[in-house]
């Protein structure tokens, strides 16, 4: 069997890679054997589709896409949809291959997929958009379903996308079928707590974390790395529910400091105005490798892949990582973490958030029957909990870090789920 290594430098940084590199670790400690090592470290099916798109000035413009479903042993594949300029088969493929270990650390009925379109959703306008939505769901409607995939949004799609993405599997099925996509909005089947779920989530392991290793976090500092949708509410909850103390925040071109604190709230009222934190009152600049480095209680990445890494790695000082983003620590990195003795709470884990809702708005659209706010909040905390108890016992019992504790419990799942069906 090909065993990889994790590269080393940001350059060729591959994130399939590191996720094989992960599943090779964890396979080798729970001594998996061959046939069922195969199995986890590819995608059970992928498909590759063009998407022809008329755009608004007339000429048709033809649009790269994909939907890798890496596993459906423990349930339908699950997983968003992301548009992105350098959208590449294999961070998809990565991407897929961590939401199987997401549902599984959770305990939700599903699988994981994932599926992208390269294109620069910020250049086109919402009829392209629409189109482009509409065009990509024709693409991949026979692989999906609510007994097949579930897409759901990701980097740089939303509510209306998803919204339009159900609208056209509908037609096409000439059914109603919401529960075909997730993340939709209220009124199209959506559920209540969707939207800050993937942040609350995190939230909430955060706090069971901070009980285990006996750290009271009321009035302690955090930093939060991308203010998009979860970086945002992290800001919030971590000072509403967490009695945090909210000190720095960047985005992608722009970042804001003070030590004495930061009123979250203001400052997400600011970046929806401005569309950036440039120039938030009472606050200095701050770059995003000034801001992994701020000795902070608790440092919150939650943006992209590959944030800590070789280079940012040493200098980081906090106690808890909470990694919302998806990938965001290269394994070289996350054993620099260690050998600090930074506790990092890994993304699927941290993030599963999200996706924990999602299976929630499944639940509501199959019964058509819905849910209270406060009903969603406390199954998500009883589920986020519960993951988090037992990543943390598998922890303590192998006397592991919560990231290769997280890949036990995960991927034995899975590979448990292959096993009964005789897969392997
Ligand atoms: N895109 C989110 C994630 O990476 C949510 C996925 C979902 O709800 O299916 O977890």
């Amino acid at each position: 069997m090909e065993k990889k290594k994790a590269p080393a430098t940001k350059k060729d940084y591959n994130p399939f890679e590191t996720a094989q590199a992960a599943i090779d670790e964890a396979a080798d400690l729970l001594r998996l054997d061959e046939a069922t090592r195969e199995l986890l470290r590819n995608p059970q099916r992928e498909l590759w589709v063009r998407i022809p798109v008329r755009m608004d000035n007339g000429k048709v413009k033809v649009f790269q896409g994909f939907r890798v479903q890496y596993s459906t042993a423990r349930g339908p594949a699950k997983g968003g949809i992301r548009w992105f300029p350098t959208e590449t088969i294999d961070t998809v493929r990565a991407l897929a291959c961590w939401m199987t270990w997401k549902t599984s650390v959770v305990d939700i009925p599903l699988g994981g997929g994932k599926g992208g379109i390269i294109c620069d959703p910020k250049s086109l306008s919402a009829g392209e958009q629409e189109r482009l939505a509409r065009a990509y769901i024709r693409a991949i409607a026979p692989i999906i379903g609510i007994t097949k995939d579930v897409p759901a949004p990701d980097v740089y799609t939303n509510g209306q996308i998803m919204a339009w993405m159900m609208d056209e599997y509908e037609t096409i099925i000439q059914e109603k079928q919401p529960g075909v996509i997730t993340g939709k909005p209220l009124e199209v089947g959506g559920s209540a707590g969707r939207g800050d779920a993937t942040a609350r989530g995190g939230i909430y392991v955060l706090r069971e974390a901070a009980k285990a290793y006996g750290v009271d976090l009321e009035g302690e500092s955090f930093a939060v790395q991308g203010f998009g949708n979860a970086g945002q509410f992290a800001a919030t909850l971590g000072e509403s529910i967490l009695g945090m103390k909210l000190v720095a925040a960047t985005d992608s071109t722009s970042g804001v400091y003070n030590p004495n604190g930061i009123d979250a709230q203001k400052l997400v009222n600011y970046k929806l105005k401005n569309g950036n934190l440039k120039g938030f009152p009472g606050a200095k600049p701050i770059t995003n490798a000034k801001l992994l480095a701020l000795p902070v209680t608790v440092l919150v990445p939650a943006a992209m892949e590959n944030t800590i890494n070789e280079e940012t790695a040493p200098s980081v000082k906090c106690k808890f990582v909470l990694e919302l983003a998806n990938g965001p620590t290269t394994i070289p990195a996350d054993k620099v973490l260690n050998s600090k003795g930074i506790i990092v709470i890994p993304d699927y884990l941290a993030n599963a958030g999200g996706v924990t809702v999602s299976y929630f708005e499944q639940c509501q659209n199959a019964q058509n029957y819905y849910w209270t706010l406060e009903e969603v909040q406390e199954r998500l905390d009883l589920k986020m909990t519960a993951a988090f108890k037992a990543v943390y016992e598998m922890s303590k019992a192998k006397k592991l870090p919560l990231r290769k504790a997280a890949y036990l419990v995960a991927v034995k799942r899975v590979a448990d789920a292959a096993k009964l069906r005789g897969w392997c």
